[in-house]
């Protein structure tokens, strides 16, 4: 059955920043095509919540793993007792992620630090963790989340933009390096999803207006639309898929 190329029975996945937001709904969705889910976030009730509601939804256990994706050290104490306990993970989604909006000239060298460390060297921290691990077993599936504005740059958040911008590289030396053992790295780049992180932008009217007119689509995205693509990357149907970044955004990096 053509289907089955799309099951996760049995594989184990750990999403980075599955406390809520994009990657709770792909947790939710990876539990969904059968994986045994993991999430992640620094901790609290929001966290624990997350593993409840997925747990309830699939019907089966959701571990829950607490780290600062910022600080190396805490992320290889945790992925080593992850390992230990549950065994390499088959498919790796790193999403956790920050926005710092401002003027160009108003960016502060903290600012600049915690966005390229939550959203891009947190991507290494934890890959690198996890993906020798892959490589000996001869699997593996990385799947990068990063952004429109990794090809795309906006006013007011050229650090992020820079980020995910250096994520779409890392996803691609990574798989420069890795597909010869049977480890894909792939990225997902979603298009504007009404979550926290931009709370600023779809309670702002004009930008709502905007985001609407500037879509091919003429709409925000469902956060429920990026599963299919994840579910696909993590897959057997993409098994000869490596260094890819598939756009998820109503058509807005194809218009200008
Ligand atoms: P949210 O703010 O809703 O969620 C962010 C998640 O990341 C939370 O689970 C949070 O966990 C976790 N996180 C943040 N910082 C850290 C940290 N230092 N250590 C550990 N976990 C951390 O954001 P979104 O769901 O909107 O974004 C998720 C990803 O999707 C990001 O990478 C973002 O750039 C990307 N994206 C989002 C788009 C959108 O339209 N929303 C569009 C394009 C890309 P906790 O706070 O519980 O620790």
């Amino acid at each position: 059955m053509i289907t089955s190329l799309f099951d996760l029975t049995g594989r184990l996945a750990l999403v980075t920043g599955s406390s809520r937001g994009l990657g709770l709904t792909l947790a939710h969705g990876l539990a969904e095509a059968g994986a045994d889910v993991v999430l992640h976030g620094r901790g609290g009730p929001a966290l624990t919540e997350a593993a409840r509601a997925v747990a309830e939804s699939c019907g089966r256990p959701v571990g829950a793993v607490t780290f600062d994706v910022t600080d190396a050290g805490a992320v290889a104490d945790a992925l080593s007792t992850l390992v230990a306990d549950r065994g390499v993970p088959d498919i790796l989604v790193n999403n956790a992620g920050i926005q710092r909006r401002a003027p160009f000239n108003e960016f502060t060298t903290q600012d600049w630090d915690d966005v390229v460390a939550t959203n891009l060297s947190s991507a290494f921290y934890v890959s690198r963790q996890l993906t020798p691990g892959m490589a000996q077993r001869g699997s593996g599936k990385v799947i990068n989340i990063a952004s429109v504005q990794s090809m795309l740059a906006r006013q007011t958040i050229a650090p992020y933009s820079a980020s995910k911008g250096g994520l779409v590289m890392l996803t691609k030396g990574m798989a420069a390096d890795l597909a010869r053992s049977g480890v894909q790295v792939n990225a997902i780049s979603p298009g504007y999803f009404a979550t926290e992180m931009n709370r600023a932008l779809w309670t702002d009217a004009a930008f709502d207006a905007w985001v609407t007119q500037r879509t091919p689509a003429q709409r925000w995205g469902d956060v429920s639309e990026l599963i299919g693509t994840l579910v696909y990357l993590a897959s057997d149907a993409s098994s000869f898929v490596s260094g890819q970044n598939i756009f998820v955004d109503g058509g807005m990096t194809s218009v200008v």
